[in-house]
């Protein structure tokens, strides 16, 4: 209790796969216990505010299946039966499978893989600094948001937008494809801010009503996956309505007649049929958009998961550049600040050790590589260590992904929280470090700032850090580098100074330390990232991926789509659960019994057609598995459209896998990435 019988409340930061990385304020009730979280008002985009799931983190954090020491599998591959071992004889198990796939194959045979469990500089991406001296084979991290990325690059030039925060001075806020509501709550309490001092209007565009279309004051519905011809057509009413800013197009982007000429074709008429918004409402929106000077795009990700998710970001990013609403204070827009964070990472990363000769597997295509079939032309994949990720629930077209962890010639050790599926499958499970364990750094990716995460409380059980467990491996293996002998504390705070940042003990005090990557928007607008300064409505997408072919070369609504067809004639869609975040919380109980089994939407019509009721047994598939789940009959889709939230636990299906197992693992043009909301499948009753 640090001398104290009060509670000592400490301020760190979330680490989880969310844009928010909030800042927070934990109370500490001993030196192993915590109490309540709440967000911390230090932070002026945090504010005060944070998720249910993170303000009952004492549920996860000290939840009696959390691993508390090192297992290696002492049963057949997947059987599940582990016993305990010590950590030096688990780092030297590892070491060694790491030593023997190296002198069978060669160092391009280990493949160290970690993912967004968290997105601490040093808990999500240190395992890069151990990959990169050895020369173990690289990671593309393409899982999240590649096609949005992709798409919104291709015309600002960078990851990078209006600060989020703008949206509070803003008329009109135009949530495109995105749920703060679920997702991003202090965003949503930024845009309710707008709502009451401005009398700001929500308006959101999804392909389910989503709590946050329940919350808007217009919502639209369109078919997944067409989200740019609505774009088109606003663009197009602008247009011929006179709304668009002709000066700012001069200006500041590469507008020409061919540009215009090709917008102007598609009209409402055209893009009611091809989304199913209603023409009245497409009229009315793109009115309302191009007619207010003071409107914020916030482009969400869920609408690019999808095969043409990279086109589509970029047609409906053109919106703020038709209209100049960058001029204008509250106006612009954003999608994430991937770029421009100004952190040296040679130190934590290694990355100034990157050759560019070792090959680069994507991380979403985990069971191909495993299979052999994406091997980037090096030898078999031997040996693993997996950090923060789960890759048997979450990764794509997960039967692969299983059979390949199961290979009997591959080592995969995992270090993680609890037994997850990915964990049941390893030879040896390490059991690894809440944030409130140790510290870190968090790219705050949703907004501008770094948010900073001292550690809380110690370690559960003999929970290690990724950090340490990178470390002595390091020392196991003979790799050389600074920061294997340095604490968190040391490399964060060496980093810090080093990118100008000032000391890890000022940014602890100060609880985040801003990046100031945001495109300033107002008077203060100087022009986009590209290297002319100018947006491109003409992108070159060859520049940014290898999958590029056949891409538009001016924004389009690219028909290139897992198209229902007569076996499979739903369009179904996976989008975020709110208690759940990926498969992270689906072990608490409180996430657990607010989120309930696995349901499936489907539009009444549908329901009727087929004879389903409400809470019947369905099944659907395609030709990568099926599944089985109950019907909830709701008519916030379109015909034809199937929605299950979240991704719920693999052994809640009968069929012991889960809703990623329908989705394929071809990459998204133009630069990989998972079309997780483009799945064609077949439904009847069970
Ligand atoms: S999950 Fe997101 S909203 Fe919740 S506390 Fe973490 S950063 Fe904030």
């Amino acid at each position: 209790m640090d001398g104290s019988l009060a509670p000592r409340i400490v301020r760190t930061a979330c680490p989880h796969d969310c844009p928010s990385a909030c800042v927070l304020e934990v109370e500490r009730l001993s030196p192993t216990r915590i109490g309540r979280v709440r967000g911390s008002a230090a932070y002026d985009y945090t504010a005060g505010t944070c998720c249910a799931k993170v303000a009952r983190y004492a549920e996860r954090v000290h939840h009696p299946g959390r691993l508390t020491q090192p297992l290696q599998r002492v049963g057949p591959k997947g059987s599940g039966q582990f016993a305990p071992i010590g950590w030096d004889a688990a780092l030297d198990r590892i070491a060694e499978a790491f030593r023997a796939a190296t002198a069978r194959h060669g160092p391009e045979a280990v493949w160290p893989y970690h993912s967004g469990g968290t997105l601490g500089v040093l808990g999500r991406w240190g395992l890069d600094r151990l990959r990169h001296v050895m020369g173990y084979s690289r990671q593309k991290s393409t899982i999240c948001i590649t096609p949005a990325e992709m798409g919104w690059k291709a015309g600002h030039g960078a990851a990078r937008g209006a600060d989020p925060r703008g949206v509070a001075e803003a008329d009109v806020i135009l949530m495109w494809g995105g749920n703060p509501v679920s997702t991003q709550v202090n965003l949503m309490a930024h845009i309710q801010r707008a709502r009451k001092r401005r009398g700001a209007k929500l308006v959101v565009v999804d392909a389910y009503r989503s709590p946050s279309i329940e919350a808007a004051d217009i919502g639209l519905i369109l078919r997944p996956g067409t989200d740019a011809a609505l774009a088109l057509a606003m663009m197009a009413v602008a247009l011929e309505e006179g709304a668009a800013d002709r000066a700012f197009l001069a200006a500041h982007t590469d507008w020409d007649a061919a540009v215009e000429a090709h917008i102007r074709r598609h009209t409402p008429a055209w893009a009611a049929e091809v989304t199913g918004v209603p023409e009245a409402d497409i009229l009315a929106l793109a009115r309302l958009y191009a007619g207010t000077k003071r409107c914020f795009l916030r482009a969400g990700v869920g609408f690019t998961r999808a095969r043409n998710g990279a086109a589509t970001m970029h047609a409906v990013s053109c919106l703020a550049a038709l209209t100049g609403s960058w001029l204008h204070q509250g106006g612009g827009g954003f999608f994430y600040a991937l770029d421009g964070w100004g952190l040296d990472t040679r130190l934590a990363w290694g990355s100034d050790l990157i050759d560019p000769k070792i090959r680069v597997l994507d991380q979403s295509r985990i069971g191909a590589v495993l299979a052999g079939e994406a091997l980037a032309g090096g030898p078999p994949v031997a040996a693993m260590l997996i950090q923060n990720a789960n890759s048997a629930e979450v990764a794509p077209d997960s039967h692969a992904v299983r059979r390949g962890l199961l290979r009997e010639d591959l080592f995969v050790a995992v270090h993680e929280h609890f037994m997850t599926p990915t964990a049941a499958l390893a030879d040896i499970v390490l059991p690894a470090t809440t944030f409130l364990e140790h510290d870190d750094l968090y790219l705050g990716l949703g907004h501008t700032a770094l948010t900073v995460g001292p550690r809380v409380i110690e370690p559960v059980g003999e929970a290690r850090s990724n950090h340490a467990v990178v470390c002595a491996l390091a020392a196991r293996l003979g790799a050389e580098h600074p920061g294997f002998g340095m604490t968190e504390v040391e490399v964060l705070d060496a980093t810090l100074r080093s990118s100008g940042k000032g000391s890890w003990a000022a940014a602890t005090a100060a609880g985040f330390i801003p990046a100031a990557n945001e495109i300033a928007v107002g008077e203060a607008f100087a022009g986009f990232p590209q290297p002319d300064g100018r947006f491109r409505f003409k992108p070159d997408w060859p520049a940014l991926g290898p999958y590029a072919a056949g891409m538009p070369g001016l924004p389009s609504y690219w028909l290139n789509l897992e198209e229902a067809a007569e076996a499979t004639p739903f369009r179904l869609i996976t989008p975020p659960a709110r208690s759940f975040l990926n498969t992270s919380f689906t072990e608490t109980p409180g996430s657990r019994s607010r989120e309930g089994g696995p349901a499936l939407r489907l539009h009444p019509a549908d329901a009727d057609r087929l004879g389903i009721a409400d809470g019947a047994r369905v099944r659907i598939g395609n030709a990568r598995g099926a599944l089985t789940l109950t019907a909830m009959r709701f008519d916030g889709l379109l015909t034809g459209v199937l929605a299950v939230e979240g991704i719920s636990p693999s052994a809640d299906f009968p069929e012991g896998i889960g809703i990623n197992a329908l989705v394929g693992a071809d990459p998204v043009a133009p630069a990989g990435g998972v079309a997780f909301h483009d799945i064609a499948v077949w439904l009847r009753p069970a």
